[in-house]
């Protein structure tokens, strides 16, 4: 079986690549309990900006940008933080873009992007070949 192997973005170890960001499993771990933190945090101090998240957390102000373009950490109307819309500049709690363009993106998408490779079905040719030799050998 191949073993799609990639260096860790964060650490530079190896590790086993099963798809998603090339980040191994223990700094995924990481990344995850930093977001519990800032998440917490967030909530618990409503008008906190950018650089006293990245202080009191101990995170990346581009992880914290990370987490609020994949639309996991939201700021409210209270907070100094302001996200704009990458399209028409509207002020927004999460995301890239405002619920407006991102509904015309998602409709632009739909219509340029070509269909996924097709997978060849060679597993199933090969596992048909190997039952069968299996079965000559208990005969
Ligand atoms: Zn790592
Ligand atoms: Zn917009």
């Amino acid at each position: 079986m191949a073993m799609n192997v990639k260096n860790c973005r964060k650490c530079g170890k190896m590790f086993n690549y099963v798809g998603g960001m090339p980040v191994c499993p223990a700094c995924r771990e990481h990344a995850e309990e930093q977001f519990q933190t800032v998440k917490k945090y967030v909530q618990d101090h409503k008008t906190a900006t950018v650089p006293e998240i990245v202080e009191d957390c101990g995170v990346d102000a581009k992880q914290i940008q990370q987490w609020v373009r994949e639309e996991r950490l939201f700021f409210t109307e209270d907070s100094p933080v302001k996200i704009n819309c990458e399209i028409c500049g509207a002020t927004i709690s999460t995301g890239r873009y405002c619920e407006k363009c991102k509904k015309d993106t998602a409709h632009n998408l739909k219509d340029s992007i070509q269909p996924a490779h097709v997978e060849q079905p060679k597993t199933v040719a090969n596992m048909g070949k190997q039952s069968s030799r299996m079965y000559t050998y208990k005969k």
